[in-house]
């Protein structure tokens, strides 16, 4: 069975087929400009990169068919060969806890959810629509962001304000990036051998965040109503007190929407190194450069601190999890994040953590939780429940 997976942002779709009775990934790649010039990135058969007009996102899967069905550059002889279709979609609101086979009334329930993701549900649904308008009859299986943390119980998910606003406005916390708490935290009950398990996970990449994942459901996060919520990010604030909103609106004579671009695009590492947002970056000075040491103490003391409520919310840690560009890839970071936390069981081995590649554990073997680093895989999570779905839906 093969299937397209989707990830549709306003002017990019990124893209990969997967063959999954191999368990391969056929050819992957990237539209990027669409609705301005259109370019492609394309790995299949052979590598390709071009300018190619893409006037909307109908255009951008065209190419993206051509690309994967042309004799130099394709990986199958035509359209009919691909089995399904599985689109990230960020928001699901209370709607969805788990991934859905796409109808009307599917799509009627992601509009519904555009007030909660306004920059990000609109060019799904699109991703959606192009889809059907080119492929039309193919199964298409929506899987979203938030659904993985629709298991919070209301202690965690509502915030103390008037009860009516969550009624009636649906304000509460969601949660993000559930995709890929809830891969690495099912691949460390496998690689442990062990259920039952309490996990604290922590994606850690252009975005963050951290949740707690107990026996496999997600009790708590650290992302609330959007994304802005929890530890300090790239560019994101993280958590703050709301008076400092009205607070930089007077003094500095901004609109709230001027104030909340500030705490999305502005914040963060790059906002307190003055230096980048991009953690390499942010390494590379950190001998010489105060506030870029300033700023990477104050994620990984954030990241640390969060850990150890989401250990308390869930009464222990059994084993805490690394994972997305930075938690894979940095020994150093990771390393900022362990100190000090044996008291609580989990000790870094500093050699495993230096040497880590791919899955691996990097814990000292006399550490009662473990610690592992998992490559997050998202893709593979929508390109599975896909396939589940579309399999269910034709038998
Ligand atoms: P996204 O959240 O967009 O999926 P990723 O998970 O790929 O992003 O994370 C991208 C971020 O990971 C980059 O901004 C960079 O700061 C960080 N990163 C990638 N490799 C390293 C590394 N070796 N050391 C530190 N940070 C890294």
């Amino acid at each position: 069975m093969r299937i397209l997976v989707i990830n549709a942002g306003s002017s990019s779709l990124k893209y990969q087929l997967f063959d999954m009775d191999c368990g391969t990934v056929l050819a992957k790649g990237i539209c990027e400009r669409i609705g301005i010039d259109g370019r492609v990135k394309h790995q299949g058969k052979t590598p390709y990169e071009a300018e190619l007009p893409m006037g909307n996102h109908a255009d951008a899967i065209r190419a993206v068919v051509g690309l994967l069905t042309s004799p130099e550059t394709g990986v199958i002889a035509g359209m009919g060969e691909i089995d399904a279709i599985g689109h990230r979609v960020v928001h699901g609101g209370e709607l969805f806890s788990e991934s859905v086979l796409i109808d009307a009334a599917v799509i009627r329930a992601i509009e519904e959810c555009v007030p909660l993701a306004p920059l990000h549900n609109p060019p799904n649904l699109i991703g959606i629509r192009a889809c059907e308008e080119v492929m039309p009859g193919v199964p298409q299986v929506a899987v979203f962001d938030t659904a993985f943390h629709q298991t919070m119980p209301e202690r965690a998910y509502l915030y103390a304000v008037p009860y009516d606003y969550y009624e009636r406005l649906k304000v509460r916390r969601y949660g993000v990036h559930g995709t890929s708490h809830r891969y690495v935290s099912e691949r460390a009950a496998k690689i442990l051998g062990r259920t039952g398990l309490k996990v604290v996970t922590c994606h850690m990449g252009n975005g963050s965040s951290v949740a707690a994942v107990s026996d496999g459901a997600s009790v708590d996060t650290s992302m609330g109503f959007t994304p802005l919520e929890g530890v300090p990010m790239g560019t994101r604030s993280g958590s703050i007190d709301p008076a400092v909103i009205e607070y930089l609106m007077k003094r500095e004579n901004l609109s709230a929407a001027q104030v909340l671009d500030i705490l999305n695009k502005k914040s963060g590492v790059l906002g307190v190194s003055g230096v980048s947002s991009d953690f390499r970056d942010l390494l590379a000075a950190f001998e010489t450069n105060r506030r870029a040491r300033n700023a990477l103490e104050l994620f990984t003391y954030h990241v640390k601190k969060t850990v150890g409520a989401l250990a308390a919310a869930m009464g222990g840690c059994d084993a805490l999890v690394f994972t997305a560009g930075i938690g894979e890839n940095n020994p150093v970071i990771r390393g900022m994040v362990c100190s000090g936390l044996s008291f609580m069981g989990l000790t870094l081995d500093e050699e495993l953590n230096k040497t880590a590649k791919g899955e691996s554990v990097i814990s000292t073997p006399d550490s009662r939780g473990k610690i592992l680093v998992i490559p997050t895989n998202e893709e593979l999570v929508i390109a599975e429940d896909t396939r589940r779905i579309a399999e269910k839906s034709t038998r």
